[in-house]
C-alpha cells in the first residue's frame, strides 16, 4: 500500500487506479483487458515475468488450458505467479483459467498453477452443448441474474473446506471463491454485464470481505 507523507492510506489513495494483470500467452485476454479499462483499472498484459511487477491482481483468461500451461512453463511464469498468489495476490480464472488454477484435473492430467483447492472436469457440458448462454443466479452480485456465456466449459467436481460456491448450473458448480482466489466456468468478459469484473476489483481492494 502506498503511503502519502507518512500517513496511512486514506480514502484519496483508494481512488487511484488498480493495476491488474491479464495473463496474455493465449486465449481471450484482450476482452478482459477492455473490461478492466471500462471499470477504470489499468490493465497490464502479462507475457513475461517482469510484467508481474507491482500488480494488484491477476486474471487468467479462457482459451485452451493445455496451451496456457505449456506457455507459462516455457516463459518461466509458473513459479512467480504461484509465489505471488501464495503471498495473497488476488487472482481470477475464467474457463480455461479455472483449470489453470485448480489443484487437480480429472483424468490424471498434471495441474498447472495448483493454487486452488478444487478438482475440475475439463469438458463437462458435452458436445451438443459445446457453447451456450444462460442466465445464472449469483447471490454474491445480487439480481438480476448474470448472462453467462459457456464455451466448452469445465466444472468443479470436488472442493476443499475453504472454498465457497458462487454459482451452480444444472446441479454443477460453475463459480467458486477461496479467499482472494476466484474461478468461473464461463466467460464473463464476453457479456455486456460488468458485475463480475467489478466483484473481482472489489475483492482486490478488500481481499478479506
Ligand atoms: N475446455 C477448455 C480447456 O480445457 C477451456 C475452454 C475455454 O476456456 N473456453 O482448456
Amino acid at each position: 500500500m502506498t503511503e502519502h507523507h507518512g500517513q496511512a492510506q486514506t480514502d484519496d489513495s483508494r481512488a487511484s487506479a488498480l493495476k491488474i494483470g491479464v495473463l496474455a500467452v493465449q486465449g481471450a485476454f484482450q476482452e478482459h483487458a477492455r473490461k478492466l479499462e471500462t471499470l477504470g483499472a489499468d490493465a497490464v498484459l502479462v507475457k513475461r515475468k517482469q510484467h508481474l511487477e507491482g500488480l494488484d491482481g491477476l486474471i487468467i483468461p479462457g482459451g485452451e488450458s493445455t496451451s496456457i500451461g505449456r506457455l507459462m512453463r516455457e516463459y518461466d511464469l509458473v513459479e512467480p505467479i504461484r509465489g505471488l498468489v501464495g503471498e495473497g495476490m488476488p487472482v481470477f480464472g475464467t474457463c480455461a483459467g479455472m483449470i489453470v488454477l485448480a489443484n487437480r484435473i480429472q483424468g490424471g492430467e498434471q495441474p498447472h498453477l495448483a493454487v486452488m483447492d478444487v478438482e475440475v472436469n475439463r469438458n463437462s457440458f458435452g458436445r451438443q452443448r459445446d457453447s451456450f448462454e444462460t442466465d445464472l443466479d449469483i447471490p454474491a452480485i445480487g439480481s438480476p441474474p448474470f448472462p453467462a456465456v459457456f464455451i466448452r466449459a469445465p466444472h468443479i467436481t470436488q472442493m476443499g473446506e475453504g472454498v465457497e460456491v458462487l454459482a451452480t448450473y444444472d446441479g454443477r458448480i460453475v463459480g467458486v471463491r477461496q479467499g482472494h482466489r476466484l474461478a468461473l466456468s464461463f466467460h464473463p468478459e464476453l457479456s455486456e454485464d460488468n458485475r463480475l469484473h467489478q466483484y473481482f476489483l472489489d475483492l482486490v481492494r478488500n481481499p478479506r470481505t
